[in-house]
C-alpha cells in the first residue's frame, strides 16, 4: 500500500455500497462496516448487486482494505453452551458475509471467559474460531481474521498483547489470522502510548507478543477515560486523554507501514466523521518536511 490507509467505521444504510460512497465522500480510503446488526442475531441477507456495486465503487476509488466488525453479541468464550453455540453460527455467518463482500480483514473480539478460567476461556476461543471457520477455503482468498484486544473489563479475554499472541498462535494452523490493536483500549488497559518512552515500551511489547508484521488494522481512537481505567470510552481525536501527540508518532512509526488506521469516535455533530480522517491524515509526516528542518539546523 503506498499511501497511508486512514479511514472511519461507516454506516451501510441504504444498502452495503454506501459505505465505499461514504468513505470517499470524507476522504477516507479504507473503512470499517457492520454486516448485520451489532446488537441482533437475526443474520443479514447479502444483497448481490450491493456487492458487486461495493467492489466497483472500492475499486474506483481505491478503497482498500476493507475491514468488517464483527457483533458485539458473539462470545465465543461463553461458558453457556447455549450462548457459544449461537455465536459460533453467528460468527459463522460473519466469516460468510466477509468474504462474499470480499473483505480483507474481519475483526473479533475474543469474548467473556465468566465462569470459567481464563486459560479455559482462551482455549474455547480458539476452538470456537476452529469450529465456526471449518470448511471454508481461506488459502486461495486475500482474508484474515483479526483478534482485537480489549479494554480489560473483567473476564475479557485479549486485554494484554500476551492474550491476543497466544490466540494467534493456536489458530494460526487454522486459519488465516492477525490483530487488530485498538489506542483506547491500549491506553485503558493500561499500556502507556502517551509519553515518548512509554511508546516506545509499548512497542517493543507488541514486538515481542504479536509481532509487527502480524498488526494489520489500529482502530485509531482516543479515550474518554483515564490510562488504566479499563473504560471503554472513545473519544475523537486529539480531544482525550491520549491527545494528539501519541496519534503523530503511531501514524508516522514505519513498522505500522503496512497497517490500516481506522477511527471509531463518536460523530456528535455532522461532519465529524470527515473531521477525524483529516486530523489523522493532517498528521502524517510529508517526506519533505524533515529534510527543511534538518536545513535549517
Ligand atoms: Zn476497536
Ligand atoms: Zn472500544
Amino acid at each position: 500500500m503506498s499511501n497511508p490507509r486512514i479511514g472511519f467505521h461507516l454506516s451501510t444504510a441504504g444498502g452495503v455500497f454506501k459505505a465505499a460512497e461514504r468513505a470517499h465522500e470524507i476522504g477516507a480510503n479504507t473503512f470499517q462496516i457492520f454486516s448485520s446488526s451489532p446488537r441482533m442475531w437475526r443474520p443479514a441477507r447479502i444483497d448481490a448487486s450491493h456487492a458487486r456495486q461495493l467492489t466497483e465503487l472500492r475499486r474506483k476509488y481505491d478503497c482498500t482494505p476493507m475491514v468488517i466488525h464483527t457483533s458485539y453479541l458473539v462470545n465465543l468464550c461463553s461458558q453457556s453452551e447455549e450462548v457459544r453455540k449461537k455465536s459460533v453460527a453467528a460468527f459463522r455467518g460473519e466469516v460468510e458475509r466477509a468474504l462474499a463482500l470480499g473483505a480483507e480483514y474481519l475483526v473479533l473480539h475474543p469474548g467473556s471467559w465468566r465462569g470459567l478460567t481464563r486459560e479455559e476461556g482462551l482455549v474455547l476461543a480458539a476452538a470456537s474460531i476452529a469450529e465456526a471457520t471449518d470448511g471454508f477455503n481461506l488459502d486461495d482468498v486475500n482474508f484474515r481474521i483479526l483478534i482485537e484486544n480489549t479494554a480489560g473489563a473483567e473476564f475479557s479475554l485479549g486485554s494484554s498483547f500476551d492474550q491476543v499472541a497466544e490466540l494467534i498462535t493456536r489458530l494460526r494452523p487454522v486459519v488465516p489470522i492477525g490483530a487488530c490493536l485498538d489506542t483506547c483500549h491500549c491506553h485503558v488497559a493500561g499500556y502507556d502510548l502517551v509519553s515518548p518512552e512509554g511508546y516506545e515500551e509499548t512497542v517493543d511489547l507488541i514486538k515481542n507478543t504479536i509481532g509487527f508484521a502480524d498488526v494489520r488494522v489500529w482502530h485509531t481512537n482516543d479515550a474518554k477515560a483515564a490510562r488504566g481505567s479499563k473504560l471503554d470510552r472513545h473519544q475523537q481525536i486529539g480531544k482525550g486523554t491520549i491527545g494528539l501527540e501519541p496519534f503523530r508518532r503511531l501514524l508516522n512509526d514505519k513498522r505500522f507501514r503496512h497497517c490500516a488506521f481506522i477511527a471509531e469516535v463518536p460523530v456528535d455533530e455532522p461532519g465529524d466523521d470527515a473531521k477525524n480522517v483529516q486530523t489523522l491524515r493532517s498528521l502524517i509526516a510529508t517526506s519533505a518536511k524533515p529534510a527543511r528542518a534538518r536545513s535549517k539546523r
